[in-house]
């Protein structure tokens, strides 16, 4: 198919629910992907956040097309290699005890989910618990997932939203705590909030909830479906806070491409589900285990974590340069390669003509230009992206 007829049939044949540029990409190589006209894009979206290792990695693809040889699917009814070592390998990462894997990241948080509900239900007999959420969050479009996600605007037309939901006010302990209740069961916020606008947790916050947990039996969800995996320079972004949550929730990069999700917890919060409370037909299948498994080899071999420490300072300070020297951009945020500059208007023109200069971005929130590109770019391709940058805000200005 022609790129026209490529971008005609999916606007006749996919649902609209993305409006989408017009752009049919084709392959990708290390950070770059081409479109199918061959023009060359610098990608610092990474599928959001989600290709860490970069594209067209060789010892990844290898463990992939060897499981596809091998075995693709079984059943949970069954065990598997791959899927024991994907659990050795992210319990061990995350320091958590139990894993439970999903196709998806909004899977991962209805576990999460369903998993405080029972914990709860262990506790009291009761069946009215609440979980406190955060205004700005982000957990996924899945019902249980959507009506933790502090967006209004996303809930809207799907109502009524599974009650016993409330919201407080990110890095707000004061307001998470005039929520509190006998019927509390979890609080669950992102350890830096992603789509809401890069918005990290400060200290204070996250120490104070998890002490507020503890004095009142409340189980801590941390979402880190976008800012683990190392994009923060930890392997999980509560690493780097000394706080550890009861249950968390990982996607994205689990699996660099390969659908894979998962919801791990503490043994003690782990052994409330029992046969019969949960289930999945494909997670925890041998192909997205392998592809998990061998992105955690890779990891270490690669020295990731590094690398996002090293090349995210750098980036950070690039990106401070660029608030001093465009009026149009008013604030800088993140931490290792989840950062976001802040605009004075709407970014899609800036993102619009960064895509004409061959440079891949995202938003988020309301006015933020985000940048997550793959784990494995360096300071090179870091100065390559504010040459482009500057190009677009150049363009933009004027
Ligand atoms: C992307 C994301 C999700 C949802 O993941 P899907 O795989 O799209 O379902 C949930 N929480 C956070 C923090 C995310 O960034």
């Amino acid at each position: 198919m022609d790129t026209k007829t490529i971008i005609e049939t999916a606007e006749e044949k996919l649902i609209h629910t993305y409006n989408r540029y017009q752009i049919v990409l084709d392959k990708g190589d290390g950070v770059r992907l081409y479109d199918t006209d061959g023009k060359e894009y610098l990608d610092f979206g990474a599928g959001i956040a989600v290709f860490a290792l970069g594209y067209n990695n060789k010892e990844y693809n290898d463990a992939v097309k060897a499981q596809v040889d091998k075995l693709i699917h079984t059943s949970n009814y069954f065990y598997n290699e791959p899927a024991v070592k994907a659990a050795q390998a992210v319990t061990k990462a995350s320091g958590m005890d139990r894993v439970f894997f999903t196709n998806s990241g909004t899977e991962a948080v209805e576990g999460a989910i369903k998993l405080a509900k029972k914990y709860a239900y262990l506790k009291d007999g009761s069946t009215d618990h609440e979980i406190i959420a955060m205004e700005h969050s982000f957990h996924g479009r899945s019902m249980g997932a959507l009506a933790v996600t502090g967006n209004r605007h996303y809930q809207e037309a799907f109502g009524p939203m599974i009650p016993g939901i409330k919201f407080a006010k990110y890095n707000d302990l004061e307001s998470v705590k005039s929520l509190v209740n006998d019927k509390t069961c979890a609080i669950i916020f992102e350890t830096v909030q992603g789509e809401g606008g890069v918005y990290p947790a400060k200290k204070e916050f996250i120490e104070g909830v998890r002490k507020l947990c503890d004095e009142k039996g409340i189980l801590l969800i941390l979402d880190e479906i976008q800012c683990g995996m190392g994009r923060t320079g930890s392997m999980f972004a509560y690493q780097q806070y000394g706080v550890k949550p009861d249950i968390v929730t990982v996607a994205k990069a689990l699996g660099c491409g390969v659908p894979i999700g998962a919801f791990l917890a503490k043994e003690n919060v782990a052994k409330a589900l029992v046969p019969g409370d949960h289930g999945t037909t494909y997670g925890g299948n041998p192909l997205a285990c392998a592809a998990s498994a061998k992105v955690f080899e890779l990891f270490e071999k690669l020295n990731v974590l590094e690398n996002v420490q090293k090349v995210g300072a750098y980036m950070a300070k690039k990106l401070e340069q660029i608030v001093q020297d465009y009026d149009i951009v008013i604030e800088h945020r993140g931490v290792g390669l989840i950062q976001g500059i802040e605009l004075s208007l709407n970014p899609k023109d800036v993102i619009s003509n960064a895509l004409d200069n061959g440079l891949i971005l995202f938003s988020a929130g309301t006015n933020v230009i985000r940048f997550v590109p793959p784990l494995v770019i360096t300071e090179k391709d870091v100065d390559e992206m504010i040459v482009k940058l500057r190009k677009a805000l150049d363009e933009t200005r004027s």
